[in-house]
């Protein structure tokens, strides 16, 4: 590992020169002493080439997608295109203020407007926010507007929203934050949602069901209709956590098979950066009669420029674009100041507006094969529970015939750390013991799939030929196996001198 930089400090090294000062000014004539520091900081005294090597040895530590491959199913770790940062970073887009007038950023609402209908047209609902700033952050939104529909109706009493047990834990989370109760239905053995088992908890309360799909097997739920029939036999809502919409795009229409409110994670499928807890966005999509619901404003459009007095006192010409906050009366509120992650929402729509409807429909397309061409080199090895069918982007194997030998899928999980890439997501989801969920995503070549399956085959190969090379994975990251529970009850990630 490169040397810390506060052991490359050399007393009086200076990473900067600056021209003499015009002024002769000392720090402790202006300043009263009670402010200033009373020891020196112990800053590293090093170059700016000792700086630059710093922090790019730092970014190596981690792995990122463009260091090597990055299978972490359920979170679409697909390559982002470096042009959508080129652009977002533009002064076109970073010199603007929310409360500039609406005259002139009539641009920046037209992009709005289209990625509203564009998001619109994918779900095949009505209308949609881009409000939400998470998937988590949709799912309440979305939860929020089945409880004004509810209440809208007098129907006061409907408060318990239904889910098999593959959610993802957002979803209750999101349920009792909204001030709903949960009920858990278990699946098949298939991995889909158990029909008897829903209908047994149905009833007049039930405010609606909340499903993934693809479930988060990887699997399509294909008792949709059914489901769907159910749910609205007693006036439910059919909510869809659409954060695996990397199967679906322009193969199927949420809104079109019985979902009536929806989420995106835009930093999932449409291409936006994401990890590490950064800015995500969430947008919600509903049908017709939810469109009231939604948090205002929503960005629409007159054929005629509005002028001074359409949209109160403070606008002076708004143009042909404007913010509609008609429907504030029914809306459950904003959920966000202003429009969300604007800069997010603005990337999602240059990779929409790039690939064109067919190139989205591809980028679904692509997806499925790839996660398929990995499951069926690696079912020999690995376990597959839920192999009856096709998956979808992602699939989950299991480590269990692995574990017979004494060897843990988080084992191998780390080993795959010493072979370059980021493990796949592990123990979820809970329905399947041992899990690894692997989501190649479709910004990968054949070349980067096959590297990955021989990984995973020399992995199995250890086991039986060297287990301690496994068992002691990994051996050549800078960080060998961390505790887990004490980083998260102990947590400290400053760098103590
Ligand atoms: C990622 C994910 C979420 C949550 O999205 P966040 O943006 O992390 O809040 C919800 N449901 C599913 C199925 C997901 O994969």
């Amino acid at each position: 590992m490169e040397k810390l930089i506060f052991d490359k400090s050399v007393h009086n090294r200076k990473g900067y020169s600056l021209p003499k000062s015009e002024v002769d000014i000392n720090i402790n004539d202006i300043i009263d002493k009670k402010f200033l520091r009373k020891e020196e900081l112990k800053f590293p005294e090093v170059s700016e080439l000792d700086v630059m090597r710093h922090f790019i040895a730092l970014s190596h530590l981690n792995h990122f997608i463009e260091k090597g491959f990055y299978p972490l199913g359920s979170c679409t770790m697909k390559y982002n295109p470096k042009l959508h940062e080129s652009i977002v970073s533009s002064q076109l887009f970073s010199d603007i203020h929310p409360h500039q007038t609406l005259d002139t950023v009539q641009g920046i609402l037209e992009i709005m407007y289209e990625l509203q209908n564009d998001l619109t047209e994918i779900s095949g609902m009505a209308q949609t926010t881009l409000q939400p700033v998470a998937g988590a952050h949709g799912e309440f939104t979305g939860l929020k507007i089945i409880k004004a529909y509810h209440k809208a109706k007098g129907n006061h009493h409907k408060n318990v929203i239904i889910f098999p047990d593959s959610a993802h834990g957002t979803n209750p989370a999101s349920v009792t934050l909204a001030g709903m109760k949960v009920v858990e239905i278990s699946s098949d053995e298939k991995g889909m949602v158990d029909l008897e088992a829903l209908k047994k908890v149905v009833c007049e309360n039930t405010a609606g069901f909340m499903l993934t799909n693809p479930n988060t097997l990887g699997l399509f739920e294909t008792q949709i209709e059914e489901i769907s029939k159910i749910i609205h036999s007693v006036d439910g809502l059919m909510y869809m956590d659409g954060a695996n919409m990397n199967a679906l795009l322009g193969l199927v229409k949420p809104g079109h098979i019985g979902f009536d409110v929806m989420h995106y994670n835009l930093h999932k499928t449409l291409s936006t950066p994401h990890g590490g807890g950064g800015p995500g966005s969430g947008a919600v999509s509903v049908r017709e009669d939810l469109v009231k619901f939604l948090p205002y404003p929503l960005v629409d459009f007159n054929t005629a420029p509005l002028c001074k007095g359409d949209l109160g006192e403070d606008e002076d010409c708004a143009g042909y674009f404007f913010l509609n906050s008609d429907h504030k009366d029914t809306s459950i509120g904003k959920i966000h100041s202003f429009h969300g992650n604007f800069a997010i929402n603005v990337r999602a729509w240059i990779y929409i507006k790039t690939l064109g409807g067919k190139g989205l429909r591809e980028v679904s397309e692509n997806a499925i094969i790839n996660a398929n061409y990995i499951r069926k080199k690696l079912e020999n090895v690995y376990l597959v529970p839920h192999n009856h069918t096709y998956c979808m982007h992602e699939f989950v194997a299991s480590g269990n015939r692995q574990k017979e030998k004494g060897i843990k899928t988080l084992d191998i999980a780390k080993r795959l750390l010493d072979k370059g890439v980021h493990a796949p997501t592990i123990y979820f989801p809970l329905i399947v013991p041992e899990a690894i969920m692997i989501e190649p995503t479709e910004t990968e070549s054949k070349q980067t799939l096959d590297d990955f399956i021989n990984a995973m085959l020399e992995i199995n190969e250890e086991c039986n030929t060297n287990p301690d090379l496994v068992l002691n994975a990994p051996s050549n990251t800078p960080v060998k196996r961390v505790d887990d529970v004490k980083a998260v009850k102990d947590l400290n990630v400053r760098h103590i001198l």
